[in-house]
């Protein structure tokens, strides 16, 4: 299952200066494993929004709830991994499977 996103534009203030009117950059599209759901993998096509400062050129990423900098997985997953760990008849190999990540990434 591919879930294709964008999240409301909010306009958060510039993180250097604290000017209001800051203009869209861009978009990046991230590719999130979010396999939460059922036995089926799941990815988030996350089109996340970049704003530049016009006074001080500063650019930033808008905040997302569900995943964490540089991660390819999202928080979702991360908790529901941590849950599953406390398990004792849990594997590494098991929860791999199950979230459709390598037992490594566990
Ligand atoms: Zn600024």
């Amino acid at each position: 299952m591919v879930i294709d996103l964008k999240l409301t534009d909010k306009r958060p203030p510039c993180p250097d200066c604290g000017n209001e009117s800051v203009k869209i950059k861009g978009y990046v599209a991230k590719k999130i494993n979010h396999s939460i759901l059922n036995d089926k993998g799941c990815v988030l096509v996350y089109h996340a929004r970049r704003y530049i400062c016009p006074i001080c050129h500063t650019t930033y990423y808008e905040i997302n709830p569900f995943v964490f900098k540089r991660m390819k997985i999202s928080s979702s997953v991360i908790l529901c991994v941590m849950k599953d760990l406390t398990k004792p008849s849990e594997t590494f190999v098991s929860i791999a499977e199950r979230y459709h990540i390598s037992p490594t990434t566990v």
